[in-house]
Protein backbone atom coordinates (compact mmCIF):
# COMPACT_ATOMS: atom_id res chain seq x y z
CA UNK A 1 0.00 0.00 0.00
CA UNK A 2 1.14 3.63 -0.90
CA UNK A 3 0.19 6.64 0.34
CA UNK A 4 -0.56 9.57 -2.11
CA UNK A 5 -1.41 13.18 -0.99
CA UNK A 6 -4.42 14.48 -2.74
CA UNK A 7 -7.02 17.51 -3.09
CA UNK A 8 -10.10 16.98 -4.58
CA UNK A 9 -11.37 20.15 -4.60
CA UNK A 10 -9.77 22.37 -6.81
CA UNK A 11 -11.05 25.42 -8.84
CA UNK A 12 -9.85 26.60 -12.54
CA UNK A 13 -10.07 30.22 -13.93
CA UNK A 14 -13.21 28.83 -15.31
CA UNK A 15 -15.46 29.53 -12.28
CA UNK A 16 -15.92 33.31 -11.70
CA UNK A 17 -14.60 33.48 -8.37
CA UNK A 18 -11.24 31.67 -9.62
CA UNK A 19 -7.84 33.63 -10.17
CA UNK A 20 -7.05 34.12 -13.65
CA UNK A 21 -3.69 32.55 -12.44
CA UNK A 22 -5.28 29.30 -11.96
CA UNK A 23 -4.90 28.36 -15.20
CA UNK A 24 -4.23 24.58 -15.86
CA UNK A 25 -0.96 24.93 -16.52
CA UNK A 26 0.00 26.85 -13.28
CA UNK A 27 -2.06 24.36 -11.59
CA UNK A 28 -0.21 21.19 -12.72
CA UNK A 29 3.47 22.84 -12.25
CA UNK A 30 2.16 23.78 -8.57
CA UNK A 31 0.65 20.70 -7.83
CA UNK A 32 4.14 19.06 -8.91
CA UNK A 33 5.85 21.66 -6.88
CA UNK A 34 4.03 21.32 -3.60
CA UNK A 35 4.12 17.43 -3.59
CA UNK A 36 0.36 16.57 -4.44
CA UNK A 37 -0.12 13.13 -6.73
CA UNK A 38 -3.85 13.17 -7.14
CA UNK A 39 -5.95 16.24 -7.36
CA UNK A 40 -9.38 16.87 -8.61
CA UNK A 41 -10.89 20.28 -10.29
CA UNK A 42 -14.49 21.09 -9.34
CA UNK A 43 -15.23 24.05 -10.91
CA UNK A 44 -18.89 25.71 -10.12
CA UNK A 45 -21.53 23.80 -12.05
CA UNK A 46 -18.96 23.10 -15.49
CA UNK A 47 -16.46 19.92 -16.03
CA UNK A 48 -15.17 22.50 -19.21
CA UNK A 49 -11.97 22.83 -18.09
CA UNK A 50 -10.97 18.91 -16.79
CA UNK A 51 -9.79 17.47 -20.09
CA UNK A 52 -6.61 19.78 -20.26
CA UNK A 53 -5.48 20.08 -16.93
CA UNK A 54 -6.21 15.63 -16.82
CA UNK A 55 -3.91 15.85 -20.32
CA UNK A 56 -0.97 18.73 -18.67
CA UNK A 57 -1.10 16.28 -15.54
CA UNK A 58 -0.22 12.55 -17.41
CA UNK A 59 2.60 14.14 -19.09
CA UNK A 60 3.86 15.30 -15.50
CA UNK A 61 2.69 11.86 -13.75
CA UNK A 62 0.20 13.84 -11.74
CA UNK A 63 -3.22 12.17 -11.36
CA UNK A 64 -6.10 14.52 -12.23
CA UNK A 65 -9.64 13.31 -11.58
CA UNK A 66 -12.55 14.99 -13.63
CA UNK A 67 -14.79 16.52 -11.42
CA UNK A 68 -17.82 19.85 -10.63
CA UNK A 69 -18.87 21.38 -7.69
CA UNK A 70 -22.42 21.42 -8.40
CA UNK A 71 -25.10 24.24 -6.38
CA UNK A 72 -28.21 22.45 -6.04
CA UNK A 73 -31.47 24.02 -5.85
CA UNK A 74 -31.27 24.00 -2.11
CA UNK A 75 -27.86 25.88 -2.48
CA UNK A 76 -26.14 23.09 -1.31
CA UNK A 77 -22.54 23.16 -2.94
CA UNK A 78 -21.36 19.24 -3.32
CA UNK A 79 -18.58 17.32 -5.71
CA UNK A 80 -19.46 14.99 -8.39
CA UNK A 81 -15.94 13.24 -9.38
CA UNK A 82 -15.70 11.14 -12.34
CA UNK A 83 -14.09 7.90 -13.96
CA UNK A 84 -13.56 9.03 -17.58
CA UNK A 85 -14.81 11.58 -19.85
CA UNK A 86 -17.32 9.57 -20.87
CA UNK A 87 -19.22 9.82 -17.78
CA UNK A 88 -18.02 13.82 -17.32
CA UNK A 89 -19.19 14.75 -20.88
CA UNK A 90 -22.97 12.91 -19.94
CA UNK A 91 -22.96 14.95 -16.32
CA UNK A 92 -22.30 18.13 -18.43
CA UNK A 93 -24.90 17.77 -20.22
CA UNK A 94 -27.42 17.54 -17.42
CA UNK A 95 -25.55 20.58 -15.98
CA UNK A 96 -26.33 22.47 -19.20
CA UNK A 97 -29.93 21.12 -18.78
CA UNK A 98 -30.59 22.34 -15.82
CA UNK A 99 -28.33 25.72 -14.50
CA UNK A 100 -30.61 28.57 -14.52
CA UNK A 101 -29.67 31.24 -16.75
CA UNK A 102 -28.40 34.00 -15.13
CA UNK A 103 -26.11 35.81 -18.12
CA UNK A 104 -22.67 36.16 -16.18
CA UNK A 105 -21.73 40.00 -15.63
CA UNK A 106 -17.48 39.58 -15.71
CA UNK A 107 -16.90 42.89 -13.67
CA UNK A 108 -19.02 41.53 -11.00
CA UNK A 109 -19.29 38.29 -10.55
CA UNK A 110 -15.48 37.33 -12.39
CA UNK A 111 -14.58 36.11 -15.70
CA UNK A 112 -15.29 32.21 -16.80
CA UNK A 113 -12.66 31.52 -19.00
CA UNK A 114 -11.95 28.46 -20.76
CA UNK A 115 -8.01 28.46 -21.88
CA UNK A 116 -5.54 26.14 -23.48
CA UNK A 117 -2.26 24.93 -22.18
CA UNK A 118 -0.62 28.67 -23.22
CA UNK A 119 -3.43 30.33 -21.54
CA UNK A 120 -4.82 32.04 -24.78
CA UNK A 121 -8.58 32.34 -24.11
CA UNK A 122 -10.62 29.27 -25.99
CA UNK A 123 -14.21 30.20 -24.94
CA UNK A 124 -15.88 32.75 -21.94
CA UNK A 125 -18.63 30.67 -20.46
CA UNK A 126 -21.84 33.50 -20.86
CA UNK A 127 -24.10 32.22 -18.50
CA UNK A 128 -23.24 32.37 -14.61
CA UNK A 129 -21.97 29.15 -13.04
CA UNK A 130 -22.42 30.66 -9.62
CA UNK A 131 -26.07 29.98 -10.34
CA UNK A 132 -27.96 26.81 -8.66
CA UNK A 133 -28.88 24.10 -10.99
CA UNK A 134 -32.95 23.73 -10.93
CA UNK A 135 -32.64 20.21 -9.33
CA UNK A 136 -32.37 18.70 -5.74
CA UNK A 137 -28.99 17.29 -3.57
CA UNK A 138 -30.98 14.17 -3.97
CA UNK A 139 -31.36 14.47 -7.60
CA UNK A 140 -27.80 15.51 -8.11
CA UNK A 141 -26.46 12.43 -5.85
CA UNK A 142 -28.66 10.67 -8.01
CA UNK A 143 -27.20 11.92 -11.49
CA UNK A 144 -23.30 11.15 -10.28
CA UNK A 145 -23.92 7.89 -8.92
CA UNK A 146 -25.75 6.68 -11.96
CA UNK A 147 -23.00 7.30 -14.15
CA UNK A 148 -20.69 5.87 -11.38
CA UNK A 149 -19.46 8.75 -9.81
CA UNK A 150 -17.86 9.92 -6.10
CA UNK A 151 -20.74 12.36 -4.33
CA UNK A 152 -19.12 14.41 -1.76
CA UNK A 153 -21.14 17.32 -0.06
CA UNK A 154 -18.27 19.88 0.34
CA UNK A 155 -17.44 22.44 3.22
CA UNK A 156 -20.63 20.73 5.30
CA UNK A 157 -19.49 23.16 8.16
CA UNK A 158 -19.33 26.65 6.44
CA UNK A 159 -21.82 28.85 7.61
CA UNK A 160 -22.91 29.30 3.63
CA UNK A 161 -23.77 26.73 0.87
CA UNK A 162 -23.36 23.74 2.92
CA UNK A 163 -25.31 20.55 3.99
CA UNK A 164 -26.05 21.70 7.47
CA UNK A 165 -26.27 25.76 6.76
CA UNK A 166 -28.93 24.99 3.90
CA UNK A 167 -30.79 22.07 5.23
CA UNK A 168 -30.44 22.02 8.45
CA UNK A 169 -29.83 18.07 8.50
CA UNK A 170 -28.25 15.02 6.99
CA UNK A 171 -31.35 13.98 4.44
CA UNK A 172 -31.55 10.22 5.20
CA UNK A 173 -31.80 9.01 1.67
CA UNK A 174 -28.82 10.61 0.72
CA UNK A 175 -25.57 8.66 -0.64
CA UNK A 176 -22.49 9.88 0.05
CA UNK A 177 -19.39 8.74 -0.76
CA UNK A 178 -17.62 11.38 1.94
CA UNK A 179 -18.18 14.30 3.50
CA UNK A 180 -15.61 17.30 3.28
CA UNK A 181 -14.62 19.86 5.73
CA UNK A 182 -12.62 22.85 5.36
CA UNK A 183 -9.44 23.47 6.44
CA UNK A 184 -9.12 24.76 10.10
CA UNK A 185 -12.41 22.47 11.60
CA UNK A 186 -11.52 19.91 13.75
CA UNK A 187 -12.93 16.38 12.53
CA UNK A 188 -13.83 14.98 15.65
CA UNK A 189 -15.83 17.90 16.86
CA UNK A 190 -18.25 18.42 13.67
CA UNK A 191 -18.41 14.87 14.28
CA UNK A 192 -20.16 15.39 17.10
CA UNK A 193 -22.11 18.77 16.81
CA UNK A 194 -23.25 17.52 13.52
CA UNK A 195 -23.87 13.74 14.55
CA UNK A 196 -21.99 11.82 11.66
CA UNK A 197 -21.67 8.34 11.74
CA UNK A 198 -18.34 6.52 12.08
CA UNK A 199 -18.97 5.28 9.13
CA UNK A 200 -18.83 7.87 6.98
CA UNK A 201 -15.52 9.43 5.60
CA UNK A 202 -14.50 13.11 6.57
CA UNK A 203 -11.67 14.65 4.02
CA UNK A 204 -10.01 17.42 4.06
CA UNK A 205 -9.54 19.16 0.82
CA UNK A 206 -8.42 22.74 -0.08
CA UNK A 207 -11.16 24.56 -2.29
CA UNK A 208 -8.17 26.21 -3.82
CA UNK A 209 -9.24 29.38 -5.70
CA UNK A 210 -5.85 31.11 -5.95
CA UNK A 211 -2.13 29.72 -6.28
CA UNK A 212 -1.32 29.82 -2.62
CA UNK A 213 -3.92 27.51 -1.63
CA UNK A 214 -2.76 25.32 -3.29
CA UNK A 215 -0.84 22.27 -1.91
CA UNK A 216 -1.79 23.64 1.81
CA UNK A 217 -4.29 20.93 2.78
CA UNK A 218 -4.65 17.89 1.50
CA UNK A 219 -5.66 14.29 2.42
CA UNK A 220 -3.50 11.17 2.42
CA UNK A 221 -4.97 8.42 0.60
CA UNK A 222 -3.59 5.16 1.62
CA UNK A 223 -4.12 2.57 -1.36
CA UNK A 224 -2.30 0.14 -4.02
CA UNK A 225 -2.38 2.94 -6.96
CA UNK A 226 -3.72 6.46 -7.49
CA UNK A 227 -6.97 5.34 -9.73
CA UNK A 228 -10.43 6.09 -9.12
CA UNK A 229 -11.37 2.33 -8.66
CA UNK A 230 -8.98 2.89 -5.55
CA UNK A 231 -10.06 6.60 -4.83
CA UNK A 232 -13.55 4.86 -4.15
CA UNK A 233 -12.65 1.86 -1.90
CA UNK A 234 -10.37 4.31 0.42
CA UNK A 235 -13.52 6.32 0.97
CA UNK A 236 -15.08 3.52 1.99
CA UNK A 237 -12.20 1.62 3.62
CA UNK A 238 -12.77 -1.26 1.53
CA UNK A 239 -9.80 -4.13 1.59
CA UNK A 240 -7.37 -2.51 3.85
CA UNK A 241 -7.46 1.02 2.11
CA UNK A 242 -7.45 4.32 3.97
CA UNK A 243 -7.79 7.95 4.69
CA UNK A 244 -5.69 9.93 6.73
CA UNK A 245 -5.93 13.56 7.23
CA UNK A 246 -2.61 15.31 8.52
CA UNK A 247 -2.53 17.37 11.71
CA UNK A 248 -2.55 21.02 10.53
CA UNK A 249 1.14 22.70 10.67
CA UNK A 250 1.50 25.39 13.33
ZN1 LIG B 1 -18.27 25.68 -2.44
ZN1 LIG C 1 -15.27 25.12 -4.18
Amino acid sequence: MKQFRTDLHIHTVLSPCGDLEMSPSNIVSIARNRGLDIIGITDHNSTKQCELVWKLGRSSGLTVIPGCEMTSREEVHCLGLFEDFDAMRMFQSFLDQHLIVIPNKPLLFGYQLVVDEDENIMEEVVNYLGASLDVSIEEIEQKVHELSGIFIPAHIDRPRNSLFSQLGFFPPELKVDALQISKNTDEAAIRKEFRISEEITVVKFSDAHFPDDLGKIFTIFEMESPSFGEIRKALHGVDGRKILIPSPSP
